[in-house]
């Protein structure tokens, strides 16, 4: 049987954006300000300095991407930690930690969270009713899965 997470009213937003999108997040944060401030905002380490400045608010900084940053946002998912991911990641340029940003989006599937990859989901994203009040999250059963014997 599936298990429910409830998430809520004041979500947990996690924020990644690679160098070249980094304008692109500082826009979108600076034309939700009045949203984001209904919501806790996690972030990889260079991304949440340029929030944090832009904003005004504190934001949970992580380690920078490259530098296991993605990992940590993957092992919060994980452990229930983070609602929503919006990963501004750059498809036009290989990163270095190319492993790392594949996983965080598995581990973001494997936990049934919403995300967004770019700036038009991730206003529909932020505009959805379901954000600002309390919202049973499945996660999908891995019972079997974990049971699994030789
Ligand atoms: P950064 O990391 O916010 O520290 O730049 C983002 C990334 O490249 O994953």
């Amino acid at each position: 049987m599936d298990n429910v997470r409830t998430l809520g009213a004041r979500k947990n937003i996690a924020l990644v954006a690679h160098d070249h999108k980094k304008r692109d997040m500082i826009n979108w944060v600076e034309y939700n300000k009045a949203a984001l401030a209904r919501h806790e905002l996690i972030a990889t380490g260079t991304t949440g300095r340029l929030i944090e400045d832009q904003l005004d608010r504190p934001v949970k900084k992580l380690l920078s991407g490259p530098l296991g940053g993605d990992q940590q946002i993957g092992s919060m998912i994980a452990e229930g930690k983070i609602d929503a991911l919006i990963f501004f990641w750059d498809p036009m340029e290989a990163q270095p930690h190319d492993p790392d940003i594949k996983a965080l989006l598995r581990v973001a599937v494997t936990w049934n969270i919403p995300f967004a990859c770019d700036r038009a989901t991730a206003d529909f994203l932020l505009t959805s009713p379901l954000m600002y009040s309390s919202y049973d999250c499945i996660i999908p059963d891995y019972s079997a899965y974990i049971k699994r014997s030789v």
